[in-house]
């Protein structure tokens, strides 16, 4: 990197999580750089070798911290998988094919090393083998820490450790490396890749941190130590802000102070359009933690992300730790519906945590949520008896993610009521007419909601997958982000079929993705027929406020209107002019 500018200079990207922060920049490498590769000549050879010996002793340390850490936490037995991961740090065999390598070619240790390890792992994904499998993923995880000391690259497991609060910087930043990070230090998040509906962008704005993603090149262009301005509102990144540029920003700031201060005014006053149409609004969480101590301003949990309790926790825990967290939400929630969903792990949720061996092509379309669950049945059942327990301390609701056919549906249903039997026989307590709904996000099951809807109590549109998936856009990936539209007139038709064949087969639906939190989009949403709306608590304020303004018969006629528009251009421009005409409304 050259020279590190000092002069007022500014970056653009998207702005996916409001709010104003300034502060120090922490720049995270990006994990996935490739291992260069140069000659050396043969009197370093001994100095590659010290470090190659520095550099295990550092991940040697820092395993230890983690075990450390993870045996306070969690528990002896969950920590002891790092005792693997020590052993595989420091196998001899490999160590000698490093050095060995190193005396006879004129490589650099870090090339040696990693060609070392790739042949291990090679050679043992030959052999199929459950214990070799283990194996071949310890070797993944601990050579990483090797050559990221070589490099010098910083994981994230080591921002846990900073004292000061910072702006991260990282050419990416996944809801994994979001659980090892203490959230207080975080100020604001600036990636290079992301998007809107990445769950990385769901979690900065839940808990209101300020979040701009697709920045070309941002590790490069930003270095740990300079200052930052990072401006959530319209994607600005100043850096070396000078005393003007602040001024300013201070300002912005407090007109977004305001405004937000009008939204908030709407929270507590009844849920119900001009005309007297009612309408819910719940709140989505990860856990006891997002909890409002005003629960009684909310119609309940509409989404409780059960796996980022998992990723946090780091392992699968047993059904006594579930049972505590579920509890406790569903105390909290005072007798308000709690929508617990079922594990979504995959897609850009942590895999080592499901022990995969290889990464999957496309994980979004792979191994993830309903199919990971109906796979590893003891672990999904371990979930829904906890989850069925909770149920006992108030209304609890079972959600199904990535529902594909009516068959996931049944299957569910049947180990469900395996639990149910198991829990009626120990004599545990719980709702024996548990709601079972499904979350609808697969354009398979968007498509066949009547033959669905007969297996479920109420469903959940989840409209950050099924953009993905009616589109053929990858939710992550910031090269595509400009064709993620949610305004594409295939996504309207679909949320307006979905809708309607809810509400004919007489069950509830809930729109518990981003879209019901986008204030441009919440009237179409009314206007389709939704009455439930499910949001991180941060954005309910706007979207009651909005809602609160207009009539269902206006919001039906925008329906009406949007549903014969032919372009996205179209149907965004009369959504945005509707927006503008709510807000300018006395
Ligand atoms: C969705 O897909 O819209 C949804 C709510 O689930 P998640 O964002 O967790 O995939
Ligand atoms: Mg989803």
């Amino acid at each position: 990197m050259e020279e590190a500018p000092t002069s007022e200079f500014d970056l653009k990207g998207l702005a996916v999580a409001k709010g104003i922060a300034h502060g120090e920049a922490f720049v995270m490498l990006n994990l996935d750089l490739k291992i260069p590769v140069y000659e050396i000549k043969p009197a370093d050879k001994a100095g590659e070798r010290e470090r190659l010996q520095n550099a295990i002793m550092k991940a040697r340390e820092d395993i230890l911290k983690v075990k450390e850490e993870l045996s306070e936490r969690v528990g002896e037995a969950e920590a002891a998988i790092f005792d693997a991961h020590l052993l595989a740090l420091e196998d001899v065999a490999i160590l000698k094919e490093t050095f060995d390598m190193l005396e006879r070619e004129n490589f650099n240790v870090e090339y040696c090393y990693n060609c070392a390890i790739e042949k291990f792992i090679g050679a043992f994904e030959k052999i199929d083998d459950s214990f070799i499998r283990e194996r071949i993923s310890d070797l993944k995880d601990v050579s990483r820490r090797v050559i990221d000391n070589l490099l010098g690259r910083c994981s994230s497991l080591r921002i846990g450790a900073l004292s000061d609060p910072l702006v991260l910087v990282s050419s990416d930043f996944s809801p994994s490396d979001f659980a090892l990070v203490d959230k207080s230090k975080i100020l604001a998040i600036i990636t290079e890749k992301g998007s809107q509906t990445s769950h990385t962008a769901i979690l900065s704005r839940s808990l209101g941190i300020p979040c701009i993603v697709g920045v070309e090149n941002v590790a490069d262009k930003i270095s740990t130590g300079m200052f930052v301005l990072v401006d959530g509102y319209n994607g600005n990144i100043i850096v070396n802000p000078t005393e003007n540029t602040m001024r300013h920003y201070t300002e912005l700031e407090s007109v977004h102070r305001e405004a937000q201060k009008l939204f908030d005014s709407a929270i507590p006053l009844p849920s119900e359009t001009l005309d007297g149409a009612k309408f819910d609004v719940s709140i989505n969480i990860s856990g006891a933690a997002d909890m409002p101590s005003d629960m009684e301003n909310y119609a309940g949990v509409g989404l409780f992300r059960t796996e980022n309790f998992f990723l946090d926790f780091g392992s699968f825990p047993d059904e006594e730790t579930q049972y505590k967290v579920y509890a406790d939400v569903v105390r909290s929630a005072k007798g308000k519906p709690v929508v617990i969903r079922t594990l979504d792990l995959g897609g850009d949720k942590n895999l080592s945590l499901m022990k995969m061996v290889s990464k999957e092509e496309n994980p979004f379309m792979g191994y993830r949520a309903i199919r990971f669950c109906l796979d590893h049945k003891e672990t999904f059942k371990t979930q829904l008896r906890a989850i069925l327990r909770a149920s006992a301390l108030g209304v609890v609701k079972i959600l199904l993610p990535m529902i594909c056919s009516i068959r996931e549906v049944e299957r569910a249903r049947l180990i469900i009521e395996e639990a149910k039997e198991e829990l009626s026989a120990e004599g545990a307590a719980f709702d024996r007419d548990v709601k079972i709904g499904s979350m609808i996000e697969v354009p398979s099951a968007a498509v066949t909601i009547d033959i669905i809807a007969k297996a479920c109590d109420f469903i959940s549109i989840g409209t950050n997958d099924l953009i993905q998936y009616m589109l053929a856009v990858d939710r992550v990936n910031d090269m595509v982000a400009h064709l993620y539209e949610p305004t594409h007139p295939a996504v309207i038709r679909i949320l307006n079929h979905v809708v309607g064949a809810a509400r004919e087969a007489n069950i509830p639906v809930c729109v518990c993705g981003e879209l019901a939190a986008d204030p441009t989009f919440c009237s179409l949403l009314l206007g389709m027929g939704v009455t439930e709306f499910s949001m991180s608590a941060t954005s309910v304020g706007e979207i009651k406020y909005l809602l609160r303004k207009i009539t269902l018969q206006q919001a039906k006629k925008l329906r009406d209107e949007v549903l014969s528009l032919t372009r996205s251009r179209h149907v965004i421009s009369r959504l945005r002019s509707f927006h503008y005409e709510i807000m300018q409304s006395q």
